[in-house]
């Protein structure tokens, strides 16, 4: 499991690090103009609406692009791994900033499909992806 510097939880952004508990991704969504507003923030940046809740979404998506880190930027830190954007399914207008994980991070390629699963640190569920058959 890859060393991780846990988010401190707060009001905002609990629902999104906390979601994978259920095993559901979880994105905050404007009610008023339906645009997802990511990383979670209480107004709306499309439309200025107040009226922003986690909403769930698809886990599935593809590999938008990606890098493959080789640095061992902490000591506990295993390399290399993959840091990807993925493209999720019916969402628009974010690109998740991810892992993908389960394979050799020189394989991946973008339009990978990818699923997402989650890492669990304490009270945090880290969404990461692994490649599916696509
Ligand atoms: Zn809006």
């Amino acid at each position: 499991m890859v060393h991780r510097a846990l988010p401190r939880l707060d009001r905002d952004n609990r629902a999104f690090w906390t979601s994978g508990e259920s095993g559901e991704l979880v994105l905050h969504r404007c009610q008023s103009c339906a645009s997802y507003v990511h990383p979670p923030r209480p107004v709306c940046r499309t439309c200025l609406s107040e009226n922003v809740v986690p909403e769930a979404v698809a886990g599935t998506g593809e590999v938008y692009s990606f890098t493959v880190n080789y640095q061992k930027w902490h000591p506990k830190m295993e390399v290399p791994f993959v840091i990807a954007r993925i493209q999720l399914d019916g969402v628009d207008g974010v690109l998740l900033t991810s892992n993908v994980v389960g394979c050799d991070p020189e394989s991946v390629d973008i339009g990978d499909r990818v699923a997402v699963e989650f890492e669990q640190h304490e009270d945090v569920f880290v969404p990461v992806f692994r490649r599916v058959a696509s």
